[in-house]
């Protein structure tokens, strides 16, 4: 109860029309995807989202293990990563968007992630299909702790996804035929799910398999960030420029402006330096060739320092990119289905705790599921407003 009125004195300070509303280019830049590791980082972001264009960042709740490669190995420490996102969300106006992470094998995941809506969550985030070798001894993934993708316990959290139109960004590593094989399976059950595979799909150049997902859900994006893999996400585009302008103008209507360039308190990531990065993903799409200088945060060398190729897109498929796919995305909405004939799926294939953090403390009263939706449903009417 006491939650509640806490939410409603809340809301009650939210303008009627948001300020969503972008500022470049024409526009405004809508990120939708990007992680912090503390809340001091904060204000070093939104001088460079100011700096560069962007109007609004998804902040994609995250575990320690992604922010320091020397943690202990496993997936920890995300809940009060959570509760800082939403934080952020309302201490920023709706700049900042939180995106929480759900652990798969927390038996009361549904109820946190109702809980977190309330709270003030637009869309959610999974690493289940993460694969990449974080942990050195034995050489495990986030995939092995949160994994199989198509796990039973989750189909509560799909099935409400799919119901209540909740964007979820899910990092599906797609070239991996094992995790392909389940993230069809969970498609295919639940075909109206709202999904952003970032990364390009976490791809090298096998683009197929993410358009195949496209071609048959209406619901699927994805994202052209690439993490801390951009030093060779970037030249890999440079390399292939033809296929990916060719997928990018096919499937325009699909892909979504992101960066994940993980905000520390580093001491080279400095405003300058998330500027140059920022600027980076933007020439990869805006011009025909860019000169890209990033320096290493190890303060040796530079991540990247040539120059590549880029997409050079026209104005209208730039629009669609950095602000009318991440709100249709943002609202819950399907894209256009690109192939209505489309090729039949043939092959079928598990506690919070809420602490106090640089000086904030969340609340923790759970809602009614109708008081979580009325709000969700009132939010969205409001904060969406185009
Ligand atoms: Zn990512």
């Amino acid at each position: 109860m006491i939650g509640f009125i806490v939410l409603a004195y809340r809301l009650s300070l939210v303008p009627e029309e948001h300020e969503f509303e972008p500022r470049l280019p024409d526009k405004g830049i809508i990120n939708v995807h990007e992680r912090i590791q503390k809340f001091s980082d904060s204000a070093k972001w939104l001088e460079a989202m100011e700096e560069c264009g962007i109007s609004a960042t998804c902040m994609l709740g995250s575990p320690k293990q992604t922010f320091l490669l020397s943690s202990p190995p496993g997936f920890s420490n995300y809940s009060v990563n959570n509760d800082m996102t939403i934080y952020l969300e309302e201490k920023y106006d709706s700049k900042i968007l939180a995106f929480p992470t759900i652990d798969p094998r927390d038996q009361e995941k549904l109820k946190i992630i109702k809980d977190q809506l309330a709270r003030g969550a637009i869309g959610f985030n999974s690493f289940s299909g993460h694969t990449a070798e974080l942990f050195p001894e034995p050489k495990k993934t986030i995939y092995d702790y949160l994994g199989p993708l198509n796990r039973s316990d989750m189909e509560e959290v799909y099935e409400y996804f799919e119901r209540e139109q909740i964007p979820f960004n899910w990092h599906v590593k797609l070239k991996n035929d094992t995790l392909y094989s389940q993230v069809r399976d969970v498609m295919k059950k639940y075909p109206d799910m709202i999904v952003d595979f970032p990364h390009f799909g976490v791809l090298g150049t096998d683009l197929y398999r993410l358009e195949e997902l496209m071609d048959n859900y209406s619901g699927v994006y994805t994202d052209i960030s690439f993490g801390g893999f951009a030093k060779w996400g970037m030249p890999r585009v440079s390399n292939n420029i033809e296929l990916y302008r060719e997928f990018v103008n096919k499937y325009h209507d699909r892909v979504m402006f992101g960066t994940d360039i993980v905000i520390t308190n580093n001491v080279r990531k400095t405003v300058p330096w998330l500027v140059d990065h920022i600027m980076a993903y933007r020439n990869m799409l805006e011009k025909d060739e860019y000169y890209v200088n990033i320096q290493n945060i190890t303060g040796e060398g530079f991540d990247l320092n040539e120059t590549l190729n880029g997409l050079g897109l026209g104005q209208e498929i730039l629009d669609e990119i950095y602000y009318e796919t991440p709100m249709r995305f943002l609202k819950g909405e399907p894209a256009e289905l690109k192939n209505s004939s489309s090729r039949a799926l043939e092959i079928s294939f598990e506690n919070k705790d809420v602490k106090e953090h640089d000086g904030f403390e969340m609340n923790n009263d759970l809602m009614s599921d109708e008081q979580v939706i009325d709000i969700v449903h009132k939010r969205k009417k409001r904060t969406m407003k185009i």
